[in-house]
């Protein structure tokens, strides 16, 4: 299959589960995983017309960001990709990801918070940021739990250079879907919360390859989709 047609295939689950949610077409966005696949593999897709790419690895990230800045077509072409980062954060890596990234997927303490706000660039507009919520309740799972979200909200609120945007959630590891729908569930509840006590939250990041119409069901507003753009992952390379 080519990049057009992969991607029209996503677009499509896309489509088909926002019309039976009721929900408009332009109601969720697609964001493009591509962790562990190269530039060139992203530039293809960015010539279908996606811009939003996410990535988990800071320095695999980085890498893909400096040679798209040294890349003579990309140059010549303007092209331009609103970054995100959507994997764990490292307090001491927060600089770089506030300097190079558009978006973060993956807030789930104070610390990162500010640290991203104090670095981000005064030339740049402010960061665009989700609150990663621990749905699942596993405790080796990343994100803020439920009944902490409203004070980490009404924190970063108030930090300059952040705009806080919304939620993001990864489920647990699991193809039972009343389970999943549980977690998603949770967070659209968590969410709608939040925008009752004033916040203006516009984006629910949840949903992936395999459970993207079950999130879109749930209320998601983001999907982040990897293989089944890119093709299967191979991390022994
Ligand atoms: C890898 C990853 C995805 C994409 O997963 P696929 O199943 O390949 O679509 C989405 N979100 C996060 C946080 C990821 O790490």
């Amino acid at each position: 299959m080519n990049r057009a047609t992969q991607l029209a295939d996503i677009q499509s689950r896309i489509a088909a589960a926002c019309s039976k949610a009721g929900r408009p077409g332009s109601a969720v966005k697609l964001l493009a995983v591509s962790k562990t696949f190269p530039l060139s593999d992203i530039l293809e897709f960015h010539s279908c017309g996606q811009t939003s790419f996410g990535e988990n690895y800071l320095q695999e990230a980085l890498d893909k960001i400096t040679q798209l800045a040294d890349h003579p077509n990309a140059q010549t072409t303007g092209t331009h990709i609103d970054w995100h980062f959507i994997g764990p954060i490292q307090s001491n890596k927060t600089k770089p990801i506030a300097e190079n990234f558009s978006w973060v997927h993956s807030v789930d303490r104070l610390k990162i918070a500010q640290r991203l706000s104090d670095q981000r660039p005064a030339n740049l507009p402010p960061l665009n940021v989700l609150v990663q919520i621990n749905t699942s309740g596993e405790d080796s799972k990343s994100g803020v739990n439920p009944d902490q979200a409203i004070d980490l909200c009404m924190a970063i609120q108030g930090m300059k250079n952040l705009a806080l945007r919304g939620l993001m959630t990864i489920p647990s590891n699991t193809d039972n879907t009343d389970q999943l729908k549980i977690e998603f569930l949770k967070c659209k509840s968590v969410f709608d919360a939040l925008n009752v006590q004033g916040l203006k939250l516009d984006t629910l990041s949840m949903g992936m390859s395999a459970d993207l119409e079950l999130a879109i069901e749930c209320g998601s507003s983001c999907v982040r989709v990897g293989s089944a753009l890119f093709g299967a992952r191979d991390y022994s390379k």
